[in-house]
């Protein structure tokens, strides 16, 4: 069974083919980073233009590296939300049509719901239930995953995501954009415990997270320095602002496992790449005796395959989407529309 993902809901054009859900036969993922690097993060109007550039070229070129024919393709699933509205109208109306032309059924995905079904392309054996903990460029979110289309919130950001707290941090230490990955690179350098910055763990009995109070924390402390003429260890900065962040989330990960009664945690999202926070969880998870899952790299960050995952699995469960489908740019987890 053959899928074809596509994915536009950000600044990447993805289009992907993979089978039965968890086998990639391609992945093209085109970053208009370079692009939008300039302006120290995304222009939505820029970003649709360029969708629609390339889209058809994209899809082209993953079905001649699936080496398949449109015509073998049984599903086609395509991102409708959340995301930048122009960007996501792109992909979800050229999917929409695909469909209309081959008469193929169609499914509209969620886009945070593909982040976390990356796990079970990486982990063919991985099944439903686990939690999820989803930190991205836009979300932060504890997820869990009752089965392949059933998803229950347990706690959320209330002000910055994760990954929007690490671009924010690289912009004021002028490391560039996007800011995560050169965190995570000069952090392996500094020394986490020189700075004490604050972990907000809220109230006891909440999985809720805030970065906003860790956020000004940072830039007080730059500020300060400055002000002083101190000149500034940025590793050590990078190292300690991580390693508040990484702790907040990794212990609120297990803590929430144990409440629901999961033996097993995924990680998803961009920042599902960073090095420390993998290393956080996996050392608490063999602590708990718990199963620990992430994507690789490639399939954290946005891409195709992992709609296609998500889609395939929907579809599975009995869903399909309409033609009249429209995008929804703050679409929840689990919301069906
Ligand atoms: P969303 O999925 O919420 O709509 P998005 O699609 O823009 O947002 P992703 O592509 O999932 O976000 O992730 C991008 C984010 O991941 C950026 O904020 C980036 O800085 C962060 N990121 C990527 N690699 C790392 C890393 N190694 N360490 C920390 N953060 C990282
Ligand atoms: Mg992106
Ligand atoms: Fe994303």
């Amino acid at each position: 069974f053959l899928t074809l993902g596509i994915e536009t809901s950000c600044d990447e054009t993805s289009v992907a083919v993979v089978k039965d859900g968890r086998e990639v036969l391609s992945n093209i993922i085109y970053s208009q980073i370079d692009i939008h690097k300039k302006f120290g993060g995304v222009v939505p109007e820029v970003a649709s233009r360029k969708h629609v550039e390339i889209i058809s070229l994209i899809m082209k070129e993953a079905i001649d590296k699936a080496n398949v024919l449109l015509d073998d393709i049984n599903l086609i699933a395509a991102t409708y939300g959340p995301g930048l509205v122009g960007a996501l109208l792109v992909g979800l109306s050229f999917a929409k049509g695909l469909s209309f032309s081959t008469k193929k059924p169609f499914i509209g995905v969620n886009h945070i719901e593909g982040h976390i079904c990356a796990n079970y392309i990486e982990h063919k054996d991985l099944e439903p239930p686990f939690l999820c903990l989803v930190v991205s460029g836009g979300h932060t979110h504890l997820v869990y995953v009752k089965g392949y289309d059933s998803y229950e919130i347990l706690g959320k950001t209330r002000d910055d995501a994760a990954g929007e707290a690490f671009d924010k941090i690289a912009r004021a230490l002028d490391l560039g954009y996007p800011g995560g990955p050169l965190i995570d690179r000069l952090a392996k350098e500094g020394n986490e415990s020189a700075i004490d910055f604050p972990r907000a763990y809220l109230e006891e009995d909440s999985f809720d997270f805030s970065f906003s109070g860790l956020k000004s924390a940072v830039l007080n402390y730059l500020n300060k320095m400055k002000m002083q003429g101190i000149e500034v260890k940025k590793e050590d900065v990078a190292a300690s602002f991580q390693k508040s962040v990484v702790e907040v989330l990794s212990n609120k990960t297990i803590w929430a496992a144990k409440e629901i009664n999961v033996n097993k945690i995924a990680l998803a999202g961009g920042v599902a790449a960073n090095s420390r926070l993998r290393k956080e969880l996996e050392i608490l998870s063999k602590k708990n005796g718990l199963k620990f899952y992430y994507p690789s790299n490639i399939l954290c960050t946005d891409n195709a395959a992992m709609i296609a995952s998500s889609g395939y699995f929907s579809y599975k469960s009995g869903r399909q989407s309409q033609l009249s489908l429209n995008a929804f740019p703050n679409l929840k987890i689990g919301e069906r529309l």
